[in-house]
C-alpha cells in the first residue's frame, strides 16, 4: 500500500455510465474503507475538524472505521450531522475537511468523504438510524424550508428534545438536493430520501405544499399555533433586485 495516496474509488466505466443516469461513484467496500482508513495518524489537534463547517469528529470516526465498528463510527458522524451520505458525496471536501489534512502536505489527503460516504451508506444497509432526544422540553419550533439547512437545523434541535415541525413550500422534501443536485451525482431515492427519513425517525414532522407567508404566515406560527421559535431556511432561489439604474448592464453583477 503507498501511504502517500487515496485507496482508488470505483466508478461506473466511462463507456458505462454514458449509457445511463446512475450514480458514477461506487464508493468503497468495507475492506477499501479499512484500508483507507489506517492512512490517517490520528492527529491530535486535527485540522480537518476546523476544516469542517459542522466540526464531525473526524479522527474519532476514523479510528471506529480502522477496527470494523461501522456501527459506532455511524454514531459519531451523527452527533454532528444530520446528511452524512449527503454530505459524503457533494461536500467540497477537497476545500474543507480534505483541505486541512496534514497528509496532504507530501501526498493525498485522508479521503475523507468517502470514509464517511461510506460509513453513512453501510449504516442506511444494516437498519441504523441516529440516537434522538431521551427526554423532550416540551417546545415547538417551526423550520421553513427542506433544504439542507432546514433539515440539519431541524435534526439538530430534535436531539435536543425539541418538537419540530418544517414547513415546506414544494410537495417533496429536500431542496436543491432533490431539484437542483443531478442523479448521477447524488441518488435521490436511494440516499436523499432515505436520510430524510433520518430525521423524520428523529421526531420532526415535515408538512409539504406550506408556503409561509402564504398558506400561513410567520406571526399565525408564533402566535396561535404555539411555535417559540422560527428558523428560516428557504434557500437562495430567487434573486432579489435593487431597482437602480445600470444594474441589467453587462459586467455589473
Ligand atoms: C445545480 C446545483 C448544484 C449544486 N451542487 C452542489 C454540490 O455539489 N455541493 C455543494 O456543497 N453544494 C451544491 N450546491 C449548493 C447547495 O445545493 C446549496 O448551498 C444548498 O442547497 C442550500 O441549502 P438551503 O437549505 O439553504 O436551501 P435550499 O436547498 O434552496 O432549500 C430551501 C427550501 O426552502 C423552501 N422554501 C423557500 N421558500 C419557502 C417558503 N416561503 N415556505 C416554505 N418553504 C420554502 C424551498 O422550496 C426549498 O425546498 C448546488 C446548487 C445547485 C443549484
Amino acid at each position: 500500500m503507498d501511504v502517500l495516496k487515496k485507496v482508488p474509488v470505483r466508478e461506473q466505466e466511462a463507456k458505462v455510465r454514458a449509457t445511463n443516469f446512475a450514480e458514477v461513484c461506487l464508493g468503497y467496500d468495507q475492506e477499501e474503507a479499512i484500508e483507507e482508513a489506517k492512512r490517517c495518524i490520528n492527529c491530535k489537534n486535527a485540522q480537518c475538524i476546523k476544516g469542517c463547517p459542522v466540526a464531525i469528529d473526524i479522527p474519532a470516526f476514523i479510528e471506529q472505521v480502522k477496527v470494523g465498528n461501522i456501527a459506532e463510527a455511524y454514531q459519531v458522524i451523527s452527533e454532528s450531522s444530520a446528511l452524512p451520505a449527503v454530505c459524503g458525496r457533494v461536500c467540497p471536501q477537497e476545500s474543507q475537511c480534505e483541505g486541512k489534512c496534514i497528509r496532504g502536505i507530501k501526498g493525498e489527503p485522508v479521503s475523507i468523504g468517502k470514509l464517511e460516504r461510506f460509513v453513512a451508506d453501510w449504516a442506511m444497509d444494516n437498519g441504523i438510524k441516529p440516537e434522538g432526544a431521551k427526554v423532550k422540553n416540551g417546545k415547538k419550533v417551526a423550520v421553513i424550508g427542506s433544504g439542507p439547512a432546514g433539515l440539519t437545523c431541524a435534526g439538530d434541535l430534535a436531539k435536543m428534545g425539541y418538537e419540530v415541525t418544517i414547513f415546506e413550500a414544494l410537495h417533496e422534501p429536500g431542496g436543491v438536493l432533490v431539484y437542483g443536485i443531478p442523479e448521477f451525482r447524488l441518488p435521490k431515492p436511494a440516499v436523499v430520501a432515505k436520510e430524510i427519513e433520518n430525521v423524520r425517525s428523529l421526531g420532526v414532522t415535515i408538512e409539504t405544499d406550506v408556503v409561509v407567508g402564504k398558506s400561513v404566515t410567520i406571526d399565525e406560527l408564533l402566535g396561535e399555533e404555539g411555535f417559540s421559535a422560527v428558523f428560516i431556511g428557504s434557500g437562495a432561489g430567487l434573486p432579489k433586485f435593487m431597482g437602480i439604474p445600470g444594474e441589467q448592464a453587462n459586467g455589473v453583477f
